[in-house]
């Protein structure tokens, strides 16, 4: 048998030589990605050295600029949205086409990581020629890259002068400024006047799109009970405490509500003695107790994550009514809840954008995309405008090891995410 040259090979095994559905410009497009690889990562170096936790307001601007650079080249008018100073967030940066063709795209990112500069420094390094790491390498810089360098291929070949997408690049996703209803107000109104949301956040590898993700809210339980002297705990006069209260209901929301699907609830913190302040801003408690003295009272916090409106509101109703019925002798207990990010329901429409991607990773020989179990992701921005317009999220850099030091993005993947966001973005814009 004749040997296949090795070039041959690389080319026959090249995923574009199978790309029969593309059309000749899409062909273009996904050939202008391959060659500029060495600028995808070179822009990703320089977005990853910049520190950008949440609270280094000039990095995440820093951030910004960069990334506002590279829309701008890529033919978007770019402009910053400030948040009052109160908020203590840097604030977010948003690109805009001006055109109004095809379906109205709104594109999600965000500028910060979840490391601060006073966190040991993970400047972006090349492991292997693969594999890189460096703070925010996959959350999601790598998303964000693979957002700009999409576009420039699009404008490149002059694809989007009647396109409508707005990019979002919030600046505090890791920790949103409170109250959301200011820091998340112009974002959720300009996705308003969109028909569909793309979030760039990692991808669970290339077959995988997430078109649901969880809620979550925060509950604070409060016992009190009767103390005195703990030889009279369990008599009439005395009661039970507030610590055998509080073990009382931890215990039947653990028998009762830890076996629906999707629900889960983390008491984070809990302090019980006979002396204790706590404050709640800060989540710091300071006790002290005696042997000899029944528990006049504890707090409790905790998480609720949830994948719909609905289970988040029975599994409310639940936990309200353990606390307040069957209390223990001598002892009360209310819980109350706060709003935290609103879950992403795995609608119909979010599916059948799905199948958009599908298609396209078909095309590119880049096989199916299937959708993501809804329980393996937490909340994010996507979350605030899903029950406004059809979404999936997902889209971004595929890595290992977000929120952590040491996380890594796979270089290899990467153009090929660039080059299905590409085709995506391109076809979405020439729908009806
Ligand atoms: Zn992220």
């Amino acid at each position: 048998m004749k040997k296949i040259p090795a070039f041959v090979l690389a080319l026959l095994l090249c995923n574009n030589i199978f790309s029969q559905s593309l059309s000749d410009m899409e062909k273009k497009v996904v050939a202008w990605i391959n060659a500029h690889r060495s600028d995808t990562e070179k822009l990703l170096e320089e977005v990853v050295n910049i520190n950008s936790g949440t609270f280094n307001l000039e990095g995440v601007r820093k951030t910004g600029d960069v990334f506002a650079r590279e829309l701008q080249k890529a033919g978007l008018q770019t402009e910053w949205v400030q948040l009052p100073d109160s908020l203590k967030r840097a604030g977010h940066l948003v690109a805009t086409t001006k055109g109004n063709k095809g379906k109205k795209i709104f594109i999600i990112g965000h500028l910060d990581t979840v490391f601060e500069p006073a966190m040991p420094a993970g400047p972006f390094t090349r492991i292997n020629d693969s594999t890189a790491t460096g703070q925010g390498v996959n959350d999601m810089k790598g998303g964000d890259v693979i957002v700009v360098m999409a576009l420039q291929a699009l404008q490149a070949m002059d694809l989007l002068k009647d396109a409508a997408i707005t990019v979002y690049f919030t600046g505090d996703e890791e920790e949103s400024g409170k109250p959301t209803s200011v820091s998340r107000k112009d974002f959720i109104e300009r996705a308003k006047n969109c028909d569909l949301a793309l979030g760039f956040e990692t991808a669970q590898g290339l077959n995988t799109i997430a078109i649901g993700r969880r809620g979550f809210s925060s509950w604070k339980l409060d016992v009190t009970a009767k103390t005195g002297h703990s030889a009279g705990i369990f008599g009439k006069g005395s009661g039970y405490g507030a610590i055998y209260e509080t073990t009382r209901i931890l215990n039947q929301f653990r028998e009762q509500l830890s076996h629906e699907k999707y629900l889960t609830f983390n008491p984070g913190i809990i302090a019980g003695g006979s002396e204790m302040t706590y404050n709640d801003e800060k989540m710091q408690a300071t006790v002290s107790g005696k042997t000899n003295i029944i528990s006049p009272s504890v707090v409790v916090e905790g998480d609720l994550r949830f994948l719909t409106e609905k289970q988040r509101e029975q599994a409310r109703l639940n936990m309200k009514s353990i606390v307040s019925t069957k209390n223990l002798q001598g002892t009360s207990a209310t819980i109350s809840f706060t709003d935290g990010i609103p879950a992403m329901e795995p609608t119909k429409g979010n599916d059948a954008l799905r199948l958009w991607v599908d298609k396209v990773s078909r095309d590119l020989g880049m096989g199916p995309a299937n959708a993501g179990d809804p329980g393996s992701r937490g909340a994010g921005d996507i979350s605030y405008v899903a029950k406004y317009l059809d979404c999936i999220d997902g889209l971004g850099a595929s890595g290992k090891g977000a929120h952590a030091a040491g996380e890594t993005i796979n270089l290899k993947e990467l153009p090929l995410l660039i080059q299905r966001a590409a085709i995506l973005i391109y076809r979405l814009s020439n729908a009806k």
